[in-house]
């Protein structure tokens, strides 16, 4: 059965209505009825502030019970770091998100959230710690301020101003005869996909997750405004552990950690000097990009859905 329900995939396919690209998950998903597959716990952890220690612990997952596809899969991630995932497409770069925020419950194992258990919390208070920043921008009708406070219910004019300087999105914002009271069809037709994409940046920082999953846009944009966008991205994961599906070699290199993901494991882990004296798939994949000064994707096909 080639026909999947996968709740990232639902996002980023829903019509004309949500295309992805938003901030607090938690947000998205009162609008988005996701198939659930177990109730939440009656009696749910609910923790205070996080510092954002998460740990993947011996965690199995299948999406059908003929095909196994994580097994044994452990990871500590430090609080505030920027883990990079890479791996070919189909290598299960999208599930560690998908699992990550419960879109699935996993099999065995435990995922732990500064060591509370995230299975023993309601998938709401999860998912409402989480920005995501998908490859599609989505953005609606009304104001660029109404599209940046989207990310956070009562977010004020300052709180936006702040996230729009944060990344890097004000000194173009500046640039608009009516600013933050620019009026955005749906399409947002008016501006550039790179300005849009700083657009979900600030929206993500109001949101101010403990945690980030992005998906870094394949689409190129002028070299002027994809650089702000990197820093913009830079901004947004300051201080927040980060998830990262990683097309840039430059976000790669400067991540705490690169994952080298295959057939639904890690194949490799480490830092990118580490990795590259390792001489093995991630040296392989560098190689293979070298001297391409635009940084072509390292995944060869462009992900087609995600976290
Ligand atoms: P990546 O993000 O690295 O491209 P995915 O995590 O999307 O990889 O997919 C990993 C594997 O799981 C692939 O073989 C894919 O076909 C399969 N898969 C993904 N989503 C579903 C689903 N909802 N149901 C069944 N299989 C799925």
């Amino acid at each position: 059965s080639g026909q999947f329900s996968q709740p990232i995939g639902q996002l980023a396919n829903a019509s004309g209505q949500l295309q992805s690209g938003v901030a607090s998950a938690g947000r998205i998903f009162e609008l988005l009825r996701a198939v659930e597959q177990e109730p939440d716990p009656a009696d749910p952890v609910r923790p205070g502030a996080l510092r954002g220690e998460v740990q993947f612990r011996d965690v199995s997952f299948r999406y059908v019970p003929e095909k196994p596809l994580i097994d044994g899969f452990s990871l500590r991630v430090a609080p505030g770091s920027t883990v990079a995932v890479v791996g070919p497409t189909g290598a299960g770069k999208s599930t560690l998100g998908n699992l990550l925020m419960r879109f699935y419950d996993i099999d065995g194992g435990a995922i732990l959230l500064d060591g509370h258990d995230i299975g023993a919390m309601n998938r709401e208070d999860l998912r409402s710690r989480t920005g995501m920043v998908l490859q599609d921008t989505w953005l609606f009708a009304g104001t660029i301020a109404d599209n940046i406070a989207y990310g956070r219910a009562g977010a004020t004019r300052d709180d936006v101003i702040e996230a729009a300087r944060a990344t890097c999105l004000d000194p173009f914002i500046r640039t608009l005869p009516q600013g933050y009271d620019t009026e955005l069809d749906s399409e947002a037709s008016g501006i550039s996909a790179g300005e849009k994409q700083l657009i979900t940046l600030a929206r993500a920082f109001v949101a101010d997750p403990v945690l980030l999953l992005l998906d870094e846009a394949t689409s190129s944009v002028d070299t002027r405004t994809e650089l702000l966008v990197q820093q913009g991205m830079a901004a947004l994961r300051a201080g927040r552990t980060t998830f990262v599906i990683a097309h840039r070699l430059s976000t790669i290199r400067h991540a705490d950690l690169i994952i080298v993901m295959r057939d639904g494991g890690i194949a490799e882990q480490g830092g990118h000097d580490e990795l590259i004296r390792a001489d093995g798939v991630y040296a392989g994949l560098i190689r293979a990009q070298a001297g391409n000064p635009r940084e072509a994707p390292a995944d060869p096909r462009p992900a087609p859905r995600m976290p």
